[in-house]
């Protein structure tokens, strides 16, 4: 009963940290009702170490390990904002979604909700295999992660509704665009280490492609080969 009663004040205060979290997004600009309702029901905390799991809910990004991070939910929520405007789960559903850059798992826990399925690839081995315990631990079933090079794009042949590289590369890789769907969308940070924009790439018919460019954003780098430990 004890234990009962501390891990219930445990997690009302995690709830409380998420409205709080979910309020402070809004007022920086996230308009998406559908996209804040996702912030509020996925536990961030889950996605992070223990030792910074107190910061869990701050609008930052904060170290995973293997000199990575994960991203600041204001980002997360706005790349998500993004691709699903337009969407309607009931009506007109994302379908498959590629991730590059699993890292913790924690945008593809927000994106899973508004597509049938998440794809994701991970360059470094225990990043992959923590980020799947993680996504099982927040009570998702929705997605696949496999631990690759992602600027290959997905291993075998396959199309996306959408894309969403969460590391940055100075130009999108042309892999990526080839298996997006037409009418599909992609966001990827562009640049390198000092200067980078959100890229916003929409797929208008093979070979056709809209390029917009979105707001500055600091990614850590998109590199080629895998990592085993
Ligand atoms: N999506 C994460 C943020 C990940 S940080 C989140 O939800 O918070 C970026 C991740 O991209 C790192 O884990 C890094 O290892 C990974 N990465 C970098 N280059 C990659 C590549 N070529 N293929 C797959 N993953 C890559």
């Amino acid at each position: 009963m004890e234990n009962f009663k501390t891990n219930y004040k445990i997690e009302l205060s995690y709830e409380r940290a998420r409205t709080a979290l979910a309020e402070t997004l809004a007022s920086k600009g996230i308009a998406d009702v559908r996209v804040l309702e996702a912030i509020l029901k996925t536990p961030r905390h889950l996605f992070i170490d223990g030792a910074f799991s107190s910061r869990a809910y701050e609008d930052m990004s904060l170290p995973i390990g293997y000199r990575q991070t994960i991203s600041q939910p204001y980002v997360v929520a706005k790349m998500t904002e993004i691709l699903i405007k337009g969407n309607i789960l009931e009506k007109k559903p994302l379908g498959a979604v590629l991730e590059i850059g699993t890292g913790c798992g924690y945008q593809a826990a927000v994106i899973s909700r508004f597509c049938r399925k998440v794809f994701s690839l991970e360059r470094i081995k225990p990043l992959a295999e923590r980020a799947k315990e993680n996504l099982k631990k927040a009570g998702i079933k929705n997605f696949l992660i496999r631990w690759s090079d992602g600027t290959l794009g997905w291993p075998v042949p396959k199309k996306f509704d959408a894309i969403i590289c969460t590391a940055a590369i100075p130009e999108i890789p042309a892999t990526l665009k080839t298996q997006l769907n037409i009418g599909g969308k992609l966001i990827c940070p562009c640049g390198d280490q000092n200067k980078q924009s959100l890229v916003f790439l929409e797929k208008l018919a093979k070979d056709n492609y809209k390029e917009t460019i979105l707001d500055s954003v600091l990614f850590v780098p998109m590199l080629s080969g895998k990592i085993q430990d």
